[in-house]
């Protein structure tokens, strides 16, 4: 597991997901940070964006992860990455603030429906304004096709150079 998901370690949508009838990890992809790529060597597919390319598990053209079992249950919870750990919340880049924007995805029904616990949105917005998450990255995942259902959580000066927030 990478640092920057290791630091996500206490997320467990267990109970918060149990019953959902979307399974997001067949519904959507998910985009993995630079230092992820190697471990996940072989299995993620390649997304360009006007930026670059990023690796991904599964893809926005319907290929599912590799890791979702057929019971709709992921196979390396444990070990998921960032970007699993995270959803429903995301990071992106305001291109013309030159900010972060923390935002809340409200394709997942939890969120919609508002059965987060607030303490636990808290944490995880605390958490990733402490990572030290690639500004170039951040960009590209910002530029990677997705729902359109985001609602503004928090906005955070981005950092000066590429390299740390
Ligand atoms: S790694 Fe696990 S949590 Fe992440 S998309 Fe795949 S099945 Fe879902």
């Amino acid at each position: 597991m990478g640092k920057t998901a290791k630091l996500l370690d206490f997320v467990d949508f267990g109970d918060i997901c149990r019953g959902c009838k979307v399974n997001c990890c067949r519904r959507f992809y998910a985009v993995l940070l630079d230092e992820e790529e190697k471990e996940f060597d072989g299995v993620a597919s390649t997304l360009k964006t006007p930026l670059g390319r990023v690796k991904t598990l599964g893809d926005p053209n319907g290929k599912v992860c590799p890791f979702l079992s057929g019971e709709g249950f992921c196979k390396v919870y444990k070990d998921r990455p960032f970007d699993c750990r995270l959803w429903p919340i995301m990071v992106h880049y305001d291109f013309e603030t030159d900010e972060y924007v923390i935002v809340l995805d409200l394709e997942c029904p939890a969120a919609a429906e508002g059965r987060i616990p607030e303490d636990l949105i808290k944490r995880m917005i605390g958490t990733v304004k402490k990572a030290k998450l690639d500004k170039n990255w951040v960009k590209k995942y910002t530029l990677t096709p997705w729902p359109k259902k985001l609602v503004e959580l928090e906005r955070i000066k981005s950092p000066k150079d590429n390299n740390s927030m």
